[in-house]
C-alpha cells in the first residue's frame, strides 16, 4: 500500500439511537484509545443520525480534516442503516455483491434459513474489500479512493472490537507505515489496591517525561490497568525500550501489581494453590468470591466450597465462630474474619480458609467503622503439628476500607480477597 506521510483520523458514528441520547458512543471511545495505541492520532468524533444528506455532510466535512475516516454503525440490511449505500455515493461508486460475503452469511444462516434481506450484507461498494466478522452478520468494509480512507465497522461493541483488532489494525498497520518502518508494542501492568491517583502520584516523574514509551492509565471497577507502549524499528528492540521503565515501576509499586497483559486474578489464584485445597466463607460478597474461582477451569481440583453466611447465626452455627468473638468484636471484625476462615477450614477439611465479612452499606456504617469496611480473613492449616490429633491453623486478617456504592464495595473486596490469597501461598 502507498505510505501515507500524515495519517489523520476522524471517527464517525452513525445512528439517531447516538443522538437521542438512548446509548453511549462506547465504540468512538474504544477506537480513540485502540488508535492511541497505534500512534495513530484521532481529530475528531462526530455522531450523525441515520440520514443520508447528514451522514454525506458529515463525511464531506471529515474529510477536511482527516484522510482516515472510521465509520461505526448502520451496516446491517434494514432500511436505517445507510453507511453503506451512503459512501457508494460520496466516492461515486455502484454497490456490488461480495462473492466471499455472500458465502459466510448462507454458512452462517445453514441451519435454518437465510432471513430476509440478509444478502444486503454481502453489497459493498464497488473496489471495496470486506473484513470478516467472526460475531456477526455485516462484514467490516475498506474503502480505499486516491488519498482517502474509509473503514467502516458494525456498530454492536462485541462485533466491531474483535473486527478492529483482528482486522483493522493490520490495515492500518501497512497504511501507515513510512519508510523507516515502526512497530508498536505495550506491556500492560495491572495493579490492585492503589487507585489512580495514587499510582500517578508515586509514578509522577514518569508520566511527566514519557515519549517512548508513552504511560496510559485505565481505571477498572477493582484494579488499574497501566499500558506502556513502545514504538521501534522490531518488536525486540521496542521490548527492550519498556523494559528499564517497567523495572522501576516495579521497584515502587511493584507490590500493587498482580500480573501482566492477559494476567487473571482468580486464575492465579486457582494455580497458585497447586494441590492445596481451599474453602471460602463469605458474608458481604454473598458468594462473589467463590463464583469468581468458579469461572476458572480446572478450579475443581482445588475448591471443596463455598458458604454464604451472612447473619451472626450463620456463622455461629455454621463455621463455630464464638458468639463472644461477635458480641466482643462485632460480626465486621478482624477476629470474626480469622474465626470465620478457621471455621469454614475445619468444617470442610480444606488446607486453606478464605472469608470476607463487611459493611457494603449503604447503611450500617459507624463513625469507628464506616461503610465499605471490610475485613478478609485466612486460615492455613499448619503442615508439621507434633500431635497428629490438634489441627493447627496460622491466621491472617486484611483491613480495608473501600470506596464506592454497594456493589462496587462488594466486588472490590472480592477481588482484593483473592489478592490476599495470591500473595499468601
Ligand atoms: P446490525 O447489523 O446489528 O444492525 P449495524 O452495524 O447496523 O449492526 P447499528 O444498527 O447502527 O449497527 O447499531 C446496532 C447496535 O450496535 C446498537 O443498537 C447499539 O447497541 C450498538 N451500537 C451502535 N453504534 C454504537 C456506538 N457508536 N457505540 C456503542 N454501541 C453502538
Ligand atoms: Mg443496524
Amino acid at each position: 500500500m502507498t505510505a501515507m506521510i500524515e495519517p489523520r483520523v476522524e471517527i464517525l458514528a452513525v445512528g439517531t439511537e447516538l443522538l437521542l441520547g438512548d446509548i453511549a458512543n462506547t465504540d468512538a471511545q474504544f477506537l480513540s484509545r485502540e488508535l492511541a495505541k497505534l500512534g495513530l492520532p484521532v481529530y475528531g468524533h462526530t455522531v450523525v443520525g441515520d440520514n443520508r444528506e447528514r451522514l454525506h455532510a458529515a463525511l464531506t466535512y471529515a474529510y477536511t480534516k482527516a484522510n482516515i475516516v472510521i465509520a461505526v454503525g448502520g451496516l446491517g440490511p434494514t432500511d436505517d442503516d445507510i453507511t453503506k449505500e451512503e459512501a457508494a455515493a460520496f466516492f461515486q461508486r455502484e454497490m456490488v455483491l461480495d462473492a466471499e460475503s455472500m458465502a459466510r452469511i448462507e454458512q452462517r444462516f445453514a441451519t435454518v434459513g437465510l432471513p430476509e434481506n440478509v444478502h444486503k450484507n454481502a453489497l459493498i461498494p464497488d473496489g471495496a474489500r470486506t473484513l470478516a466478522n467472526d460475531h456477526g452478520s455485516a462484514p467490516g468494509v475498506w474503502l480505499q479512493d486516491g488519498g482517502r480512507t474509509l473503514l467502516m465497522l458494525p456498530g454492536p461493541p462485541h462485533e466491531l472490537e474483535p473486527m478492529f483488532e483482528n482486522y483493522a489494525v493490520p490495515f492500518l498497520r501497512a497504511l501507515t507505515r513510512t519508510s523507516t518502518a515502526r512497530v508498536f508494542v505495550s506491556r500492560t501492568l495491572k495493579f490492585i489496591g492503589m487507585g489512580e491517583s495514587r499510582i500517578e502520584t508515586e509514578l509522577k516523574d514518569l508520566f511527566a517525561a514519557q515519549t517512548n514509551p508513552t504511560l496510559a492509565l485505565y481505571a477498572k471497577v477493582w484494579e488499574c490497568h497501566l499500558r506502556l507502549t513502545a514504538a521501534a524499528a522490531n518488536e525486540e528492540e521496542a521490548y527492550a525500550i519498556i523494559e528499564p521503565i517497567a523495572q522501576e515501576i516495579y521497584a515502587r509499586v511493584g507490590d500493587y501489581i498482580y500480573g501482566e497483559d492477559n494476567a487473571d486474578l482468580p486464575a492465579l489464584v486457582v494455580a497458585g494453590l497447586q494441590q492445596r485445597t481451599l474453602a471460602v466463607a463469605e458474608s458481604c460478597t454473598g458468594g462473589m468470591v467463590t463464583s469468581a474461582l468458579v469461572g476458572v477451569p480446572g478450579v475443581s481440583d482445588v475448591l471443596r466450597e463455598g458458604m454464604v453466611t451472612y447473619s451472626n447465626d450463620a456463622k455461629i452455627t455454621r463455621l463455630g465462630v464464638f458468639e463472644n468473638i461477635i458480641a466482643k468484636h462485632g460480626a465486621v471484625s478482624a477476629e470474626c474474619a480469622a474465626a470465620m476462615a478457621v471455621g469454614v477450614a475445619r468444617t470442610s477439611g480444606a488446607d486453606i480458609g478464605l472469608s470476607t465479612t463487611g459493611i457494603a452499606g449503604p447503611g450500617g456504617g459507624t463513625p469507628d467503622k464506616p461503610v465499605g469496611t471490610v475485613y478478609i480473613g485466612l486460615a492455613k492449616r499448619r503442615e508439621n503439628t507434633t500431635d497428629t490429633d490438634i489441627v493447627v491453623y496460622d491466621t491472617q486478617t486484611l483491613a480495608l476500607v473501600l470506596p464506592g456504592e454497594r456493589n462496587t464495595i462488594r466486588e472490590r473486596a472480592a477481588m482484593q480477597a483473592l489478592n490476599f490469597l495470591r500473595k499468601a501461598i
